[in-house]
């Protein structure tokens, strides 16, 4: 089974791609890991993206797609894979489609979690640390036992990091929309969307992309 997962930051891609891959057994290929693991190994196209990457630039579509392309070729593969942050844009989802026509594979879903803005703000701001011992806490599913009050220390000043700061998520969350769009629109035109409600229990969402899968075999 070929499978692309997408849903925008907080929306729980990483459980489900988890369960996912060890119920089908198949590869979770993520951009950060083949990243990883083609520099490692001192491919042609690992070194060139590394370049890239050392001077602080984006590596280039060419490159980027050259790692997938090569990924896709592992013998792990053979019965399927599950894409997580690839494609990114609509260029890299038109290589991805012509390399895999290359290699006789096509996609069979691409699943989208999708979870409102309201919600991705809520799970993604919601972030606090403690000032004194930097035990971290969370508004919705993790908080302090006494409100105010660090479990660990007892200290009783918090702080929130930059990234988890509402400006911050509203923009990371506005990007990544903006590419998701276009990228639904790209496959939904070839029919293979399939869009689960990631506002659910995480128990539900699962049992949701079961359903979806099993009319895939
Ligand atoms: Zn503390």
């Amino acid at each position: 089974m070929n499978l692309i997962l997408m849903g925008l930051p907080g929306a729980g891609k990483g459980t489900q791609a988890a369960r996912i891959v060890d119920e089908y057994s198949i590869p979770h290929i993520s951009t950060g890991d083949m990243f990883r693991a083609a520099i490692k190994n001192e491919t042609a196209l690992g070194l060139e993206a590394k370049k890239f990457m050392d001077a602080g630039e984006l590596v280039p579509d060419e490159v980027t797609n050259g790692i997938v392309k090569e990924r896709l070729q592992e013998a792990d593969t053979k019965n399927g894979f599950l894409l997580d942050g690839y494609p990114r844009t609509l260029n890299q989802a038109n290589a991805l489609e012509t390399n895999l026509a290359s290699l006789n594979k096509s996609l069979d879903a691409v699943i989208y979690i999708e979870v409102s803005k309201d919600i991705l703000m809520e799970r993604l701001t919601g972030r606090y640390i403690c000032s004194n011992c930097g035990a971290t806490y969370h508004k919705i599913n993790q908080t302090t036992k006494v409100e105010g009050v660090c479990d660990r220390c007892g200290g009783t000043d918090f702080y929130q990091r930059d990234d988890d700061k509402p400006e911050t998520v509203e923009n990371r969350i506005k990007v990544n929309e903006e590419l998701t769009q276009k990228l639904l629109s790209f496959y939904s035109e070839r029919g293979i969307v399939h869009t689960v409600d990631g506002e659910e229990d995480p128990e539900d969402v699962y049992t949701n992309i079961q359903n979806i899968l099993a009319t895939e075999k």
